[in-house]
Parts: C-alpha cells; structure tokens; sequence
C-alpha cells in the first residue's frame, strides 16, 4: 500500500488562491461566506478579486481575521485591448487609491447601459423580461454582468447551465451579443500600480488568440507595466499551465495562481484545490510580507521551494 504524507506543515502553493469573486461582483457567496469557504478548504492566503469593484474587501478583511487566514485586497478589471475585452487581476491595491476608484466607478457606469442593450438583443432572439430577470440575480447591482443574464437563461429553461449559455448566447455571433468598450488596457495597468498593486494579466488562455496575437498581448502588457500572468487558473488545462509557465519565462513576468471561483456548481475549479505553479516559475507572492506568517517563516530555505514545486510530498511503502 502506498500512503502520501506529508513531512512538513508547508504552505504549498494550493493554500494560495489569488482570484475569487462575491457577490459583490458575479460570485455566489457574500465575502464572509466566500472567506468562510476558503479557509475551510484549506485556502491560507486568499484575494478577493470582485470585477470592477472593491467594495467586498472590508467585509472579507474582517472575516479572514475570524477565520485566521490573510486577505490579500485585489480586484478584477475589464479592459478593452484591440478591441478584444481582456482582465487584468491588480494584487496588493490600495482600494482608496482615487485613480483606481473613479476608474471603476466608470466601468460600473457602462454596465448599466450595456445590460440594456443585451437585453434588447435578447429580446429580437425571442427572449423576454432578461433585464429585470438579470437584476433579480445582481446583488450589487452595479455589476449586472453576463453571468446574471446566463443565470436568468438558465432558470427560464433556456440552456441547461451558465457554462453553456456562454457556448449559445452571449457571446461573438450569438443571440445577446453586445460589443462593448471596457476601460483602457495601459491606463488600467496606471491605476494598478499607482495604487501599489501588481498588474496580473487574467487566465491568458480563454481570449482565444493565435501565437502572434497572444504573445503581441503578453508584450504590450509588460511595456505598460505588467508584471504577472495567470499560469494556474481553473479555466486553463494543464498543458497551458505549461504553456504559460513558459510564456512567463520567456517575457520575465511572474506567475499567478488563483481558481477563478464564482460559486459551487458554476466554476471549473473549487476553492483549494489549485494544482501547484510548474517548477521554475517565479511565484508573484515571492517578496510579500503575507507570506512572512510564523508558519511560513518557520521553513527551511529548502522547504519554501518547495512552495512551488511538490517536495513536501513523500510516499510511504
Ligand atoms: P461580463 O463582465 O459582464 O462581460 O461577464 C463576464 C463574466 O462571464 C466572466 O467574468 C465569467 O464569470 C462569465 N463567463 C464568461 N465566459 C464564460 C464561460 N465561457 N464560461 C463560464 N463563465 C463565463
Ligand atoms: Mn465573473
Ligand atoms: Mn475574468
Ligand atoms: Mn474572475
């Protein structure tokens, strides 16, 4: 019989989940249920990335005080780059930074408008009431995004889960399509910073770009100030976790590891169970005084790389 134990209390690199929503944006959970669900999977350092928002963050600081876990204040942008709409994850913000606020402020102000406009399209596809359907889903409704319209789709029986309503509608060439123009992708990446934070660029692999695409992606957001890409992300396999390990490499950028998590049933990946960054990536988390906890500082030199690669695993005959 083999059995795996563990031979130090380490903090792999699965207990770090750097991308979460709340109700706040398009999650699930409130931040004190989503903070509640992370720790009890095992999640030691988790940021909360609501889109175009900040306003969990004070809610989810005081529950991961309660539940004895670090927070990390972060959030999700939609940006508009070659016309394409692209997320950058900002790590370590400052949520009153005026820039970032008034920026964000101003993507909410076109969210209102756009649900309009999807629902009218869905509306000439033989779709009634998904307006006021989607608001019934928004908790905060300044964030009425896609995923209240893909909710509200699935409870009139229209496409049997929000995964696939993003296949049929939605979407480029489907019923309830809306271009839509986001913030500025380089000024975006401005508020980030000036706000103290770290530009992530957001699961690289779902905006469905060739090489030259992808890698002209990767370099403008590095000369704008990027400093991270998502290598580990629920929606990528695990080749691209591969792929973009190497991408990270090849342009000097960190890497990142967050699920993605929006709620149980509707995400690809559950809060704590992140596969571990591929040995020879630069963890994004490496100079962060998060990771400075007596349990983490208790470690071997040895013991810490292992944060990012599978050492603190042995089997047992
Ligand atoms: P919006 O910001 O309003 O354009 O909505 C985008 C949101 O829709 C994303 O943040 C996801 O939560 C969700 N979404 C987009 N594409 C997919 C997909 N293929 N599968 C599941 N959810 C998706
Ligand atoms: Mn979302
Ligand atoms: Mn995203
Ligand atoms: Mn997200």
């Amino acid at each position: 019989m083999i059995r795996v134990v563990l031979t130090s209390p380490i903090l792999m690199s699965s207990s770090i989940d750097l991308h979460s929503h709340s109700t706040i944006s398009d999650g699930l959970l409130t931040p004190s249920e989503l903070v509640g669900r992370a720790a009890a999977q095992g999640v030691k350092v988790l940021a909360l990335t609501d889109h175009d928002d900040v306003a969990g963050l004070e809610e989810a600081r005081a529950a991961a005080q309660t539940a004895g876990i670090s927070l990390v204040n972060g959030v999700e942008i939609s940006v508009t780059w070659n016309n394409r709409s692209v997320h950058l994850v900002g790590l370590r913000i400052d949520p009153a930074y005026a820039p970032l606020r008034d920026g964000l402020a101003a993507i909410r102000a076109g969210r209102g408008e756009r649900a309009k406009l999807i629902a009218a399209e869905l509306g000439k596809a033989g779709i009634a009431g998904s307006l006021e359907g989607a608001y019934a889903y928004a908790a905060n409704p300044s964030i009425i995004s896609r995923t209240h319209f893909a909710r509200f789709l699935v409870e009139k029986g229209v496409v049997k889960d929000t995964r696939a309503v993003f296949k049929k509608y939605l979407v480029k060439g489907k019923p309830g399509f809306v271009a839509h123009r986001w913030a500025d992708f380089a000024e975006a990446i401005g508020w980030i910073r000036g706000s103290g934070g770290i530009a992530v660029l957001a699961h690289p692999g779902r905006y469905d770009l060739g090489r030259t695409n992808l890698g002209g992606l990767i370099a403008d957001f590095k000369e704008a100030g990027g400093e991270a890409i998502e290598v580990v992300t629920g929606s990528h396999t695990a080749d691209q976790f591969i792929q973009f390990a190497q991408y990270a490499s090849e342009f000097g950028l960190l890497a990142s590891c967050g699920s993605d998590f929006h709620g149980q049933g509707e995400s690809y990946m559950d809060l704590g169970r992140l596969p571990e960054l591929p040995s020879g990536c630069n963890p994004v988390w490496h100079d962060w005084p998060e990771m400075a906890s007596p349990e983490f500082k208790a470690l071997s030199p040895e013991s810490k790389a292992g944060l990012t690669q599978h050492s603190a695993l042995s089997t047992q005959h």
